[in-house]
């Protein structure tokens, strides 16, 4: 069913772009000649999820299958949710403005669990069920993936397939699968049975828990012959998998307005607090070659005159000289230009961002995380004072002026001191500016001091680890903003409410899923936009389920706990993470991997040497 959006809608809504959808490369076909309706659903504005590199991945494999049309739903402003509501316009996908309530499947993929309460406003706004077992046999299925659905149990009423990893090869399989089921005429729960049996595909419903009194885990367990454990999927050969030949190109301005060409997977420097760097290895490059030959098809097919390579240490690509050399030496003349996301802190990546940035010379970002090295220790962030003050004087020398520095505060074991250590290493890179003579300098220095408050993710070292209390987070950072009085320093940090949520939901179970269905019905959505969050009702949902949210942020956990994500498997032993947070205790640092293999098990997980060494193949 096409809905009704009249033109008098787009007119009273502030961005009439978000909703009109055929642009350039979108996917346009012929509903009737498909078996499957796939909508693939991002829970947050169309600039930001227009922005997200796995939607446009995904989007665009699913549509290569002739038997399915996979079409994107974005979450729709206030403004346009009012419309919607006031005319009783249900939710649509872009391309066929067709219902989502009458397509097979409806994907969200899970960024930020910021989103959360955005997925259960889309259910609602598509008018399907919100809870998986008040959904019926015409329904359609709901999944779940991305990086939160390694821990998605607060949303496991909401989910009924929730895809754990690298979804392409999972999502073909399940396509596959549901073709067969739809042709036998078998029920539901049929199908989620036999998706059960497919590696990486988690259904929550077949799992079940019991807690003891103190409201810790005392056990969970699979029901209905699922496995004992669900492990995650990943792609072994990055140049064999799927990437797109060309991308949509947005008629409006979005969050990234570029090509993001992907170059690796994975990170081998082991940061003990990131749960990118543990969920997603092991490390797998690409080749130059091949990155050359999709580079030359996403330009030639989008017109776009911007590439950014992208990965979670892009300067750790064992041949990023090589393959920005070749992209500068094709590209230069026709003007496309290249930039990188992240830097390393050291003087090849300085040098290799002056090549890119020869003429016009942005802003540079660092990212010490710490500002003691005890500190920096801690976290097994591998960078000296020494090598951010030659990196930074570089830069100056280079011609830079404008200098980024990334913190994070609350980190685990941390004191006033180390926090000092933050305001005191932004004085020492503003000295490194004034040691370059005034001439060879650019003027107009400007340092930001930025700080994050570190959130204990699942299944990382510090999985075990409370996050400072709200009160804690705000007199850190007051506490910073006194150290620092320079005019050329300027510090940001994020406000400690929204991290505090951020850390309940990251590391919670199965009894947050009412909470988030009563905040919601309360009125929160949009949760990670600071004019729609509103605290004061997600405190008075948790009062009212009788849940105390300091319980999931706040409490150290034992090593003997069952923790909610413990049936789920990212192919790293919980012995490797102990000894890691041990390591971290002790002030000790895990080396690079790329300097000797620490076996953290995720070869044997696979049965398969891969990782960075077997994934050269430039
Ligand atoms: S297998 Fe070895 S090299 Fe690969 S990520 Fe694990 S510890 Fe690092």
């Amino acid at each position: 069913m096409v809905v009704n959006l009249p033109d008098e809608v787009l007119y009273k809504v502030e961005k009439p772009a978000r909703y009109i959808g055929n642009e350039m490369n979108s996917v346009h076909k012929e509903p009737q000649s498909v078996k499957i309706r796939f909508a693939f659903c991002f829970p947050d504005v169309y600039e930001v999820g227009m922005s997200h590199l796995g939607m446009k991945i995904l989007y665009h494999m699913l549509n290569e299958r002739e038997d399915t049309y996979c079409e994107r739903v974005f979450a729709p402003w206030t403004d346009m949710e009012e419309q919607m509501r006031k005319r009783d316009i249900p939710l649509f996908a872009l391309e066929s403005k067709e219902a989502v309530t009458y397509f097979d499947f409806v994907g969200f993929t899970l960024q930020y669990e910021m989103s959360f309460t955005n997925i259960i406003n889309m259910l609602d706004l598509a008018k399907i069920p919100i809870k998986a077992t008040e959904r019926k046999e015409e329904n359609p299925f709901v999944i779940l993936g991305g990086p939160c659905a390694y821990n998605s149990e607060p949303l496991w009423e909401i989910a009924d397939i929730v895809v754990l990893g690298e979804s392409e090869e999972a999502l073909n399989e399940l396509m596959d699968l549901y073709i067969k089921w739809k042709e036998n005429n078998k029920p539901r729960k049929e199908f989620l049975k036999a998706a059960s049996s497919l590696k990486g595909v988690y259904i929550p419903a077949f799992y079940d828990v019991e807690y003891n009194d103190d409201g810790t885990i005392k056990k969970l367990f699979p029901i209905d012959e699922a496995p004992q454990t669900v492990s995650k999927r990943f792609i072994k050969r990055l140049d064999d998998s799927y990437f797109p030949k060309d991308i949509i190109v947005p008629y409006t301005e979005i969050v990234h307005d570029r090509i993001m060409l992907e170059v690796f997977r994975g990170c081998t420097r082991g940061c003990r607090f990131c749960q990118a760097g543990f969920i997603y290895r092991p490390v797998r490059e690409k080749s130059r070659k091949k990155l050359m030959s999709d580079a030359a098809s996403l330009i030639e097919n989008t017109g776009y005159e911007e590439l950014s390579l992208t990965s979670l240490s892009i300067c750790d690509y064992s041949d990023i000289k090589g393959l920005v050399n070749d992209l500068i030496e094709n590209y230069e003349e026709s003007k496309v230009g290249i930039s990188l996301p992240s830097l390393r802190i050291d003087s090849f990546s300085v040098d290799l961002i002056n090549e890119i940035q020869k003429v016009r010379k942005t802003g540079l970002t660092f990212a010490p995380e710490a500002g003691s090295q005890r500190m920096r220790d801690v976290i097994n962030k591998g960078v000296t004072e020494e090598d951010l003050m030659k990196s930074t004087s570089d830069a100056f020398k280079l011609g830079w002026s404008n200098i980024k520095l990334y913190f994070m505060i609350g980190l685990p074991g941390e004191t006033f001191e180390d926090i000092e250590g933050i305001a005191a290493l932004a004085y020492k890179v503003m000295d490194e500016y004034y040691k370059v003579p005034k001439e060879q300098r650019k003027k107009g220095l400007n340092i930001t001091v930025s700080t994050s408050s570190f959130v204990p993710k699942a299944f990382t070292p510090f999985q075990w680890e409370p996050q400072n209390t709200m009160e804690e987070l705000k007199e850190k950072q007051y506490f910073l903003k006194n150290k620092i009085k320079s005019k050329q320093i300027t510090y940001n940090w994020h406000a400690s409410p929204v991290s505090f949520l951020e850390g309940i939901f990251a590391r919670g179970d199965r009894k947050l899923s009412k909470v988030l269905i009563n905040a919601w019905e309360k009125g929160c959505k949009f949760d990670g936009w600071d004019e729609h969050f509103k605290f004061d009702l997600w405190m008075e949902a948790f009062e009212e389920c009788g849940i105390d949210p300091a319980f999931y942020a706040n409490r150290r956990r034992e090593y003997d706990e069952i923790l909610p994500w413990d049936h789920l498997n990212i192919g790293i032993p919980k012995e490797y993470l102990i000894n890691e947070h041990k390591k971290s205790m002790e002030e000790n640092l895990t080396t690079d991997c790329r300097e000797g293999c620490h076996s953290c098990g995720i070869l044997e997980f696979e049965k398969s040497g891969v990782c960075f060494d077997g994934a050269l193949s430039s």
